[in-house]
């Protein structure tokens, strides 16, 4: 099938090289002068797993195009939306880029084209697109809501085996197309009305944050009462109609979706007179993760003016080199705040956290040169590559009181003690 995707971000990408190695023909339009110049040459803008190969893949078939214009999805029968739909302070979704890109589809269309849309719009705004665009339109337009669920780091593999593709619209013959674009990948398509189809994705992210957070209380009890949150997350994950998935304890969730949808769906909920209450604790609990590393700082090394603090991990994730409302960034802020010299290391996302921080951040060219004469080292991102540090080599360029915060619980924590370590983790219990 002739395919446009717009925006060449985690999720257009992701689709357009995906679908042009799955024999379609896809042009995907990007705006980005930088991105455009990298994806011609066949280079991907950031990092994700397995996404160059199928790029150059496609690329190299003259199945996959980039393209920097809008003309260039006019002669497509489907067009797939996937630019970006960030938050704005008071939680409301910006869709700016949706309505900009939404009106020159309308302008340019000459036959009948499909419209889906990737990108994570509020619910009702498919119900409105069709007043205020299609009907403007010189040719019949069809649109459907197809939410993505794909999780960067893994989003390749997610776009072949999704738990299942959900279709909102009511234009059967549009519906099959979409489906047949679809054939191959084993998953159940679930089909229902659009609205529908745009509050799957909220109900499902905010399900997910849900956990997170739940688990988060339970860690601050667990440390209350002297208990471990290790075994007990493990435990209460093992229960299958819980599941072991999002039920880690940390610094909380962050990255360009959960913070940002959970916020949308709150707004749309107290837009329609409804308080969605346990969804504010939700927000309100993760917000106090991040803040719990910097007061734990405080506790231990008391005024954080002249220490040096060693942050490992900017990545909102393992897998990915995205820093997007990453807490490790909100808490390097902090502790520059307050004074602190932060030392701060990544192995993927040096180069968006340098664009994200303010200057006085100490960017280390390794983990080593990151940990050398630090007081205090806050493990950030759960990166595979801390886990398996030698913390032998680390305790000696340290300075007391060698603490070790553990914000991702992902230290071997009774071996860091034995290596001399203060070691504390998120709901696991603290030796002073
Ligand atoms: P992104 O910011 O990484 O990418 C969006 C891209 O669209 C950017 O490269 C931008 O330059 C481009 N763009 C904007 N306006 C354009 C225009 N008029 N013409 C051409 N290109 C244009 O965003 P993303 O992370 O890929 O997310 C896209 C949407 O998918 C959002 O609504 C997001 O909530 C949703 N989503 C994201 C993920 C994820 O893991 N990132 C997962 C599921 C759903």
């Amino acid at each position: 099938m002739r395919v446009a995707v717009i925006g060449a971000g985690y999720v257009g990408l992701v689709a357009a090289g995906c679908l042009s190695h799955s024999g379609h023909d896809v042009v995907c339009i990007e705006k980005d002068a930088r991105k455009m110049a990298l994806l011609k040459a066949g280079r991907v803008p950031f990092f994700e797993e397995g996404l160059e190969e199928l790029v150059l893949f496609g690329l190299k078939r003259g199945l996959l195009q980039f393209d920097g214009q809008m003309e260039a999805c006019q002669d497509r029968e489907i067009i797939m939306i996937a630019v970006g739909t960030p938050a704005r302070p008071d939680g409301r979704i910006d869709l700016s880029q949706i309505y900009a890109v939404m009106d020159e589809i309308v302008f340019r269309a000459r036959f009948p084209q499909t419209i889906v849309m990737k990108s994570t719009v509020p619910p009702g705004f498919g119900v409105n697109a069709k007043e205020r665009y299609l009907e403007r339109a010189r040719v019949p337009l069809s649109y459907l809501s197809n939410p993505e669920f794909l999780r960067e780091g893994s989003a390749v593999r997610d776009w072949y085996h999704p738990d299942r593709i959900v279709i909102g619209g009511d234009d059967e013959t549009a519906i099959s197309r979409l489906a047949r674009l679809y054939a191959g990948i084993d998953a159940p398509i679930v089909t229902m009305d659009v609205s529908s189809a745009e509050m799957v994705k909220y109900a499902a992210n905010a399900f997910l944050a849900t956990k997170i957070s739940f688990i988060n209380e339970i860690a601050s009890l667990c440390e209350l009462v002297g208990a471990d949150i290790l075994p007990v997350s493990r435990a209460v994950g093992m229960d299958r109609r819980i599941g072991d998935q999002f039920l880690q304890a940390g610094l909380g969730y962050g990255g360009s979706c959960f913070p940002k949808d959970t916020c949308g769906l709150d707004f749309v909920s107290t837009c329609n007179g409804h308080a969605f209450n346990l969804l504010k604790a939700v927000i309100e609990v993760n917000k106090r993760q991040r803040l719990l590393a910097v007061r734990r700082l405080r506790h231990v090394l008391g005024r954080l003016h002249g220490k040096t603090i060693g942050v490992l991990g900017l990545a909102f994730k393992p897998g990915t080199d995205d820093v997007r409302e990453s807490p490790s960034l909100e808490i390097i802020n902090l502790l520059l705040d307050e004074g602190a010299d932060v030392r701060a290391y990544d192995p993927l996302a040096m180069e968006n956290a340098r664009r994200a921080l303010p200057d006085g951040v100490f960017f280390a060219p390794g983990v080593m040169e990151a940990v050398t004469d630090c007081h205090a080292l806050l493990v950030a991102t759960a990166w595979p590559e801390f886990s398996t540090l030698d913390w032998a080599a680390v305790r000696p360029v340290m300075h007391p009181p060698y603490l070790v915060m553990d914000g991702r619980n992902c230290l071997a924590a009774e071996e860091l003690r034995q290596k001399g370590f203060l070691y504390w983790g998120i709901g696991r219990p603290y030796p002073v």
